[in-house]
């Protein structure tokens, strides 16, 4: 064969099977063969979605009576739970203190069973239908609300389903999954659960994966395969899941002990939490998925007699979407035990023949390292920079999924290209000017920390020594050793995501063995065939995972992915390099150029514009203890409209000058007060008792749609609390690492976040030491803001996770 035909073949299997990964990752078209009423389904998005809906708010109560209504049409026995929660996590401690008076949808479906049977039987399908204060919230939750609808509707007219179904609608989840705790910890009916299907969004498009399970999850996965149409789900997502931070209501189902099953969509990060998840935004195809997804696990679930019917967790990955395989954690240790083996042994027979040897795969270990060396120092570099620059890494969220592209194919490049080098031998050029060039780049991304050029220094020695070294570096067979190394690592630590390691590496080493047994003279086309058929397996499993892993959590880590992605491309090696076939290491700089163009293109192109609007934050705050109003920005930009409205008056400062117990950089303008109603602590009682001060208190607002925040001095002698008669842990520390990143409180208050305060107030009693005065901050918070606040332009939204377009309104009560 030709060197261009090679270079061909191999550069179009490659491109082809990374467009086919990236498909799967996208919803596929709606089903035609599906019960569901798409349009109706829009239509319920569109009315929940049409503006922002934070628990608490006027226009969430307005949902909350069209969800009720609807399900009441149905005939359905349909309830409000009113009630108050105070936060607390079932693993992690030290959350933020986080009161919130929800409202939770319940409308219930009876089984044959007959209602509230005792046991465990009754399934629970979940969704909330609060949003986030500044987002219509159509992907999040509204999407799973009108799914949740939908599917009531189809049941509701179709037979009675074996096991009773209860459509919970939570409220708050958004605040700290405040409905679900309130719940299933508080509501009776909660004891009967034996199955919750939750699902979620954090994006507006990308196909729906189920991401999470509980324990024994065997039962489940079955169910899913027997009932969900194009289905993904893969135990490497659970794996990696689980050891993170994140949470969903599934968090609080999951820590009462009840199983369930947990899906969400990804992609589209840029809408998550933002002014443009709206119903023109959301993927037609994306609420289609996920309906499906609804309709069908819950049509399935409720039918099942028998649940729990299969024990132990399986491992479980998708082929391609709707294809799942699945197998027991055994076998996968068996398969990858198998697979290991079968590497020892041809590592050792080709030693004995001589094709392998110790020093040039000694050597090759070192050249991969420096080429991760390198890679990882290029795009640690960038990332940095692009988080320090204006707007952060906002802009590259606006761009989906292209960035992944662009930093693929400088990887490519640069990895075909400084391997063809590394064969040829490092000379001087190669061994210092990489240095130097990825030093400059440091300095010029303005880091300075020390270990930011550590990387780029390692390289000069790791060179040195491997152009001193005889035997030439031999990186296939390094790379196929490195990723053993890794296969074992995750079958010991995490045995079902053991298979994106097990089966490409069974792949390449079955290609090995066929490729020996080809005889060695007139067999050209069939080794290259044969290197084409095993690079598959790698190539079909390995793109879209790496395209999820970015869309849901690589996208401040592409220096990790493409590390990653250089390791799976020296795994199929002689793939690969054909793609450079015959052009001695240049076709591999020409695709490291253009990767590099790319990425410049990427990292600097994109402006804001209506579609991807920047995020700016504009507030409203009044000081009822001074008498003063301000208008407070922490993202004015010379020259901007933010800029020109906050004017020459305005001055840069802390926010804590103005609102002690917060700490942020802001520019600052005051500004004539405008009329207002603050909420007000009154004193029921104030007494001692056994030499503790016991005072018993009213908190009551007339503003609507707010989050009122009390902050105590943490040195105030605070011994107990409780409101509504609901005890509040009193740990006396700093409140840290708070679910939602408003302005952050300096460390010694003690902040309460409150939300959802009923018209009618609440009752609080705080226990002290005696004879200490008790001074309390009450921050409350209500969006919109006073006359006179500017239009946006059309590129700019309320910044997510602030208290843009709020008025925020701060005054200290003082307790003698
Ligand atoms: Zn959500």
């Amino acid at each position: 064969m030709a060197h261009w035909q090679k270079s061909l073949i191999s550069a179009a299997l490659l491109l082809v099977m990374l467009v086919f990964g990236y498909r799967q990752t996208l919803a596929p078209e709606v089903r035609s063969d599906s019960d569901l009423d798409y349009s109706a389904l829009k239509q319920h998005v569109a009315v929940i979605a049409e503006k922002p809906h934070p628990m608490g708010s006027a226009a969430n109560r307005e949902n909350r009576d069209y969800i009720v209504a609807y399900f009441e049409s149905l005939g359905l026995e349909t309830e409000v739970q009113k009630t108050t929660v105070v936060y607390r996590h079932p693993t992690r401690q030290n959350h933020a203190t986080v009161i919130g008076n929800v409202e939770n949808i319940i409308a219930r479906l009876p089984g044959r069973s007959g209602g509230g049977a005792d046991g465990a039987n009754d399934l629970v399908l979940m969704g909330h239908y609060d949003s986030k204060p500044l987002t219509p919230g159509a992907g999040d939750d509204a999407s799973t609300t009108a799914a949740i609808m939908e599917t009531a509707r189809i049941m509701a007219a179709g037979p009675a389903p074996s096991h009773d179904v209860i459509f919970l609608i939570t409220d708050g989840e958004e605040r700290g999954l405040l409905g679900a705790q309130g719940f299933f910890r508080q509501h009776p009916a909660a004891k009967h659960v034996g199955l919750v299907l939750n699902f979620e969004a954090r994006g507006s498009y990308g196909a729906s994966n189920m991401f999470e399970t509980s324990r024994d999850n065997a039962w489940l996965i079955d169910g899913l395969i027997e009932s969900t149409p194009d289905l993904l789900a893969s135990s490497l997502s659970y794996e990696i899941y689980r050891r993170m931070p994140n949470d969903t209501d599934m968090s609080i189902s999951k820590g009462e002990g009840i199983p369930g099953l947990n899906f969400a969509f990804v992609a589209g990060l840029f809408d998550y939490h933002a002014m443009t998840d709206s119903v023109e935004n959301l993927d037609v195809n994306t609420l289609a998925h996920q309906a499906n997804y609804v309709l069908a696990t819950t049509q399935y679930f409720a039918s099942l007699d028998d649940w729990q019917s299969a024990k132990g967790e399986p491992t479980y990955f998708n082929l391609w979407r709707g294809t799942l395989v699945s197998y027991s954690q055994g076998l996968a240790v068996v398969f990858g035990l198998l697979v290991l083996l079968l590497g020892v042994w041809l590592f050792a027979s080709a030693l004995r023949a001589g094709t392998v040897a110790w020093g040039s795969t000694g050597t090759g270990v070192l050249g991969v390292f420096i080429i991760f060396l390198m890679i990882f120092s290029l795009f640690e570099t960038l990332i940095a920079y692009q988080q320090k620059a204006d707007a952060g890494i906002m802009r590259l969220t606006s761009l989906g999924e292209w960035p992944f592209l662009a930093y693929f194919m400088t990887t490519l490049g640069f990895t075909l290209w400084f391997a063809n080098r590394l064969k040829q031998g490092l000379n001087k050029v190669d061994i210092f000017v990489p240095t130097l060039v990825l030093v400059l780049l440091n300095l010029l991304a303005g880091r300075d920390s020390a270990i930011a050029f550590v990387p780029p220094l390692l390289l000069i020695p790791l060179k040195v020594i491997v152009s001193k070294r005889i035997s030439r570096p031999d990186l296939w067979t390094a790379a196929i050793w490195i990723w053993g190394l890794l296969t074992v690592l995750v079958l010991y630590f995490a045995t079902n995501a053991s298979y994106i390691f097990v089966w490409p590496l069974a792949s390449v080493l079955l290609g090995i063995a066929v490729q020996r047994s080809l005889p060695g003279t007139n067999g050209g086309a069939t080794r290259f065939v044969s290197l084409l058929v095993f690079s598959f397996i790698p190539l079909l499993l390995l793109p879209p995972i790496y395209i999820l892993f970015y869309l849901a959590l690589g996208l401040g880590l592409p220096q990790v992915l493409m590390i990653l992605c250089a390791l799976s491309l020296l795994l199929i090696w002689p793939l690969i390099r054909s793609i450079g076939s015959g052009t001695d290491g240049k076709a591999g700089l020409l695709i490291f150029i253009a990767g590099l163009v790319m990425t410049v293109v990427v990292v600097f192109g994109r402006g804001f514009d209506t579609r991807h609007p920047r995020g700016e934050e504009l507030f409203y705050a009044i000081d009822v203890d001074q008498q003063k109003g301000f208008w407070v920005s922490s993202d004015a930009r010379p020259g901007s409209w933010l800029d020109e409205f906050m004017g020459d008056g305005a001055t840069s400062a802390n926010i804590t000058r103005i609102m002690p117990g917060y700490d942020q950089d802001v520019l600052i303008r005051e500004s004539a007060l405008p009329v207002y109603k603050a909420a007000t602590l009154t004193v029921d009682s104030d007494h001692l008792s056994n030499g503790t001060r016991e005072i018993s208190m009213h908190l009551q607002t007339t503003t609507t749609g707010e989050y009122i925040n009390l902050l105590f001095p943490t040195d105030a002698g605070i011994t107990a609390a409780a409101v509504n008669g609901f005890p509040v842990r009193v740990d006396g520390s700093p409140q840290t690492g708070s679910s939602e990143s408003t302005t952050p409180p300096t460390e010694s208050w003690w902040r309460w976040r409150w939300y959802g305060l009923p018209e009618e107030g609440a009752d609080i009693v705080i226990k002290l030491e005696a004879g200490r005065p008790l001074p309390v901050k009450i921050v409350e918070v209500s969006y919109g803001m006073p006359g006179g606040a500017p239009a946006r332009p059309v590129n700019s939204m309320s910044k997510p996770y602030s208290w843009s377009d709020s008025t925020v309104i701060f005054q200290t009560i003082m307790l003698e």
